[in-house]
């Protein structure tokens, strides 16, 4: 009788797969979803303070990059892997993919795996729907969405779903990336408009999201096109050497950051003096902070993606995939009867 390679009480991972995540936002309904995320993030920035962080480890090529992303508080350690490579697409390949994982800090043992392609888009989008219920101008119905790639349809949904948003104006600079978009978006009651330019996208929008794939300083909105009381939503600028706004854009506006030793390497305010004012968002969530002050005020919410709201993800991710069963065990720790007979395991692989 040979041993089993896989004894029955055996420590497996549960492991979400991209297919298992798929089941799952369909499951558990995406609005319901990004709902959660929202909440698991508001909640996590609210004791900020518990958690270890670090700017992210990048490593830089000419065409992108890969970036680590760790953090960790009493309970949990979390970090994803993530790429940014704008020239992907133009080779049929995604611009940000990623996994990540999340381990019990009291055994150092990971307790989910997970794809996090999918779930990056779902948790940059709750992230700027928590920036914008506190910075968007109250009663905003109408967005400018600049960029409409892979992240536009759950920014988008995002902001109807937890803001109130009902009108979306689309601009890309590749047309077929605007008409995927309104098609995606054709059924979820939103009202789009596709629009020739990104001056005529803006037009009447509360809140400019700018969503762009580009590795360089672009000048996605020039100064002329951003008018008082707007609440700016600038997700694609999170590189050394690539922005999307006009410097004089930032002199103008009340800058919201996720984790300042981060977004000043990262965000628009690379642009800036490394002393500029900037108001970190938890201390909004908290209440430490005013958000927004007036009507005519110009907020910027100058995301970067922080590993946080990764561990926010994962945490949600985590509880879902137990009530709903879509994971799978998978076999990632060495695991002897005897802890110190690592190479007595092995050798019952012998046959
Ligand atoms: P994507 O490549 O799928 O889409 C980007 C779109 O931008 C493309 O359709 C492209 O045609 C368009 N574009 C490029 N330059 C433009 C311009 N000047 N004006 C209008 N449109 C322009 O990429 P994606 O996955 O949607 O990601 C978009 C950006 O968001 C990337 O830069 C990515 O690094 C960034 N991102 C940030 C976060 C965060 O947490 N802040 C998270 C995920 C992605």
């Amino acid at each position: 009788m040979t041993t089993p390679l896989l004894p029955s009480d055996k420590a497996l991972v549960p492991f979400v797969s991209v297919d298992l995540m798929m089941q799952l936002i369909h499951r558990v309904g995406l609005a319901s979803a990004l709902k959660g995320i929202a909440d698991t993030i508001e909640e996590d920035f609210a004791r900020w303070e518990d958690f270890d962080k670090t700017p992210r480890v990048a490593a830089h090529s000419p065409v992108g990059v890969i970036e680590l992303m760790p953090t960790a508080n009493r309970t949990h350690y979390a970090f994803k892997y993530v790429n940014g490579h704008p020239k992907n697409t133009g080779e049929g390949l995604q611009t940000v993919t990623a996994f990540g994982l999340l381990a019990d800090m009291d055994t150092g043992y990971p307790v989910l795996l997970s794809e996090m392609t999918i779930l990056t888009a779902l948790r940059t989008a709750a992230m700027s729907a928590v920036a914008a219920r506190h910075l968007a101008p109250k009663g905003a119905h109408c967005m400018a969405m600049i960029g409409n790639g892979a992240q536009a349809e759950f920014q988008s949904l995002a902001m109807q779903n937890l803001l109130g948003i009902t009108h979306v104006r689309l601009y890309d600079t590749d047309r077929a990336a605007t008409e995927k978009c309104a098609a995606n978006l054709a059924a979820s009651g939103l009202h789009i408009t596709q629009c020739a330019s990104p001056e005529d996208a803006v037009q009447g929008a509360q809140i400019i999201t700018t969503c762009t794939a580009d590795k360089r300083n672009a000048r996605v909105l020039t100064d002329n096109m951003v008018g008082a009381g707007v609440h700016l939503n600038a997700i694609g600028g999170d590189c050394p050497g690539k922005t999307e706004l006009a410097e004089a854009i930032l002199h103008r506006s009340e800058i919201f950051v996720e984790y300042p030793p981060q977004t000043r390497i990262e965000g628009e305010i690379q642009q800036l003096a490394p002393d500029h004012p900037v108001t970190e968002l938890w201390q909004v969530i908290t209440g430490a902070q005013p958000g927004r002050r007036d009507a005519r005020q110009i907020t910027l919410f100058d995301s970067v993606g922080f590993a946080i709201e990764d561990f926010s993800a994962l945490r949600w991710v985590r509880e879902a995939a137990k009530r709903t069963g879509l994971y799978m065990p998978l076999d990632l720790l060495a695991d002897p009867d005897d802890p110190r007979d690592l190479f007595g395991m092995v050798m019952r692989a012998q046959g």
